[in-house]
């Protein structure tokens, strides 16, 4: 066990990648750096963290923004309630901390949307407290290199790699060690085809060359079954103006702007515009848990069911914060 934290952390010193949030200290950075990356790859990922600490210096001028305005930031990248989250949690360390980020992991885990691996990493990071983050990367690198076959996505497996990692993470550099690790499973370690011949560990490494061993670890007990969903949008434009929306309730994309919707159980046009709107893209829509199949029709109609639309001026579209099918549709207009 040691010989495996002082290779990889010897291996990190000689490889990793330069990254503004790996030479910060600043908690607020870090957290930020922590939920864009939960979202995204580094390269797409960087140009969000600039444009956010940019935006928003401190802290509490996040927390000051308001949501559509953080919304818009976060646009394209998907699973908006975490920008949600984030813009709720800076107001909470705002309103109980006076806009200074809690020091103690305890405090940090308890803050809205902040689950065991964002606090371990604010933790160790931001505090150097010897707390083991535990992610996707973290998982490969530990079931191949110990031979661990449990399945990550079980109450057990889960409670397994955290003890062992908390089991290896040294007092003496605790954030070193992770970022080592994550580093690691990002560049060495890879889902696929990881080079075990130029790997450090290849030595040790309970799956080191066995190919069959590599393509089963880590374990996923099942796949979350996939919701299909049909959507129907309008596209309506009069004078300047364009219909838009904002989601209600909870539901993908929420809060976030799009043309008026009618959602079926199928593909066919819904009665209610059957004959007044025509049929000008479609596209199928791939989110974790769901197939959207969306469809999007121009139409002269100017209520549906009683239901009037609301219109913007369309010069301002680009002001308010939408989702990627709704960018999809309108780039395929330009
Ligand atoms: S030897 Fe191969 S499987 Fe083992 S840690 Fe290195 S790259 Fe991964």
């Amino acid at each position: 066990m040691a010989d495996f934290v002082l290779l990889i952390s010897d291996w990190y010193r000689l490889n990793a990648r330069e990254l503004p949030w790996r030479s910060t200290k600043n908690p607020y950075f870090i957290w930020l750096s922590e939920v864009i990356l939960q979202q995204t790859r580094v390269d797409q990922g960087m140009n969000y963290y600039l444009k956010f600490i940019e935006n928003y210096p401190v802290l509490n001028q996040l927390a000051d923004a308001d949501e559509a305005s953080v919304l818009k930031l976060w646009q394209g990248l998907g699973y908006y309630s975490r920008a949600r989250n984030l813009h709720k949690t800076a107001q909470q360390v705002r309103d109980e901390y006076g806009g200074e980020f809690p020091k103690t992991y305890a405090e940090i885990i308890q803050l809205k949307g902040i689950g065991p691996y964002t606090a371990a990493a604010i933790s160790s990071f931001a505090f150097d407290l010897p707390h083991a983050v535990v992610d996707g990367n973290v998982y490969r690198v530990l079931s191949r290199y110990f031979g661990i076959d449990e399945p990550i996505d079980s109450t057990q497996g889960k409670k397994t790699f955290q003890k062992l990692a908390d089991s290896l993470i040294p007092e003496s550099d605790p954030a070193l060690f992770n970022q080592a690790i994550m580093e690691f499973g990002a560049i060495q370690c890879t889902p696929n085809n990881p080079d075990c011949n130029s790997c450090v560990l290849n030595q040790s490494c309970a799956s080191a060359f066995d190919t069959e061993l590599i393509k089963k670890l880590p374990v996923k007990k099942g796949k979350t079954k996939v919701r299909k969903r049909y959507f129907h949008y309008l596209h309506i434009e009069k004078e300047g103006e364009i219909a838009l929306d904002q989601r209600t309730g909870k539901d993908v994309w929420e809060k976030l702007y799009e043309f008026p919707l009618i959602e079926s159980d199928n593909e066919n046009i819904p009665t209610e515009f059957k004959d007044s709107a025509n049929l000008c893209y479609q596209t199928k829509h791939i989110l974790s848990h769901q197939h959207i199949y969306a469809f999007f029709y121009k139409t002269e109609l100017s209520e549906i069911n009683g239901l009037e639309f609301h219109f913007v001026e369309k010069s301002q579209l680009e002001d308010y914060p939408i989702h990627r099918l709704m960018e999809k549709y309108l780039e395929s207009n330009d």
